[in-house]
């Protein structure tokens, strides 16, 4: 962390001899651009038609209802997700970049896409980012969800409610548990103090992430909140694969 603010602050000082670099390719860019212009072609931004519950891209006119398949025969417990990206290799690079490269610098960047469409933060009471288990958190040194979530509440000006939701709970890493025991570990982790859910009672709050794969951790974070009395849980994520 304090490795990453050094990092930072000397590029912040560098910034008026060297000139920007894209991101993804380093190739010298404006000042004023995020990334080179093939990159940015690269970048699958999502659009409209989406699914409204969990963003998954859907091909025009494949449903009425604007909902996936899955969301179609499973309902998620949250109403609705945005997310900026799709995974593609090159989005993986900043995602990957953000989540183990110590790329802090992009976040604002990041924050600029996430809230190109405003419609998911009407209304809403705060923003909570997915933590992350403390030995993982200690392990990495940041926790890119609250990050991201803090800085979206500048731009937003959402009150972040950053330490609401705990993980005390480890969950194995992907591969060494079945899917069954690995969404029971998940539905088990995480966990609301009883002091914080008079607050919560009510709310509408937005949970934030880097990336929503199959959506089973924004699931058990969304029962979590609904359990210890939220009213609606909305999602938002950089990158939906
Ligand atoms: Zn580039
Ligand atoms: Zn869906």
């Amino acid at each position: 962390m304090l490795f990453g603010k050094r990092k930072q602050s000397l590029r912040a000082l560098l910034k008026p001899i060297i000139p920007p670099l894209c991101p993804l390719c380093h190739s010298v860019i404006e000042a004023d651009e995020s990334l080179c212009a093939p990159c940015w072609k690269d970048l699958d931004f999502i659009s409209d038609p989406q699914c409204s519950a969990c963003a998954f891209p859907l091909e025009c006119g494949e449903n009425t209802t604007l909902l996936c398949g899955a969301c179609l025969k499973d309902p998620p417990p949250f109403s609705r997700t945005r997310a900026a990206f799709r995974y593609t290799p090159s989005s993986r690079n900043l995602v990957l970049q953000l989540k183990y490269g110590d790329a802090t610098h992009l976040v604002p960047l990041f924050t600029q896409w996430m809230t190109r469409n405003k419609d998911i933060f009407q209304g809403v009471d705060a923003l909570i980012p997915v933590p992350l288990h403390w030995t993982r958190l200690v392990y990495r040194g940041f926790n890119q969800a609250a990050l991201l979530a803090r800085s979206l509440s500048k731009t937003t000006e959402i009150p972040l409610w950053a330490s609401l939701l705990k993980r005390p709970k480890k969950t194995a890493s992907q591969g060494t548990l079945s899917k069954e025991d690995r969404q029971t570990s998940l539905r088990q982790a995480f966990y609301i103090d009883p002091k914080y859910r008079p607050f919560l009672k009510g709310k509408t709050v937005i949970l934030v992430d880097d990336v929503m794969a199959s959506g089973s951790t924004v699931k058990f974070c969304t029962e979590t909140l609904l359990t210890a009395g939220a009213k609606e849980v909305r999602v938002i994520v950089l990158c939906r694969s």
